[in-house]
């Protein structure tokens, strides 16, 4: 974890599949509030379980 130093992009953890995520200029003016990584995640619609088994499967 690079800080104090000119970090380029913050990170935050996803709170629903707890994987790391990168600020997306999207968020630019709600980066403060994202919790989530994806829509899918904020909605609840995210299963941890079988998303961290499936990240990349793709179907
Ligand atoms: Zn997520």
């Amino acid at each position: 974890m690079k800080e104090g130093r000119g970090a380029p992009r913050p990170e935050k953890t996803c709170a629903a599949c707890g994987r790391p995520f990168a600020w997306r200029r999207k968020w630019a003016r709600d980066w403060a509030s994202v919790r989530f990584c994806s829509s899918a995640c904020r909605e609840g619609r995210y299963s941890r379980a079988r998303g961290l088994a499936r990240e990349r499967d793709g179907r």
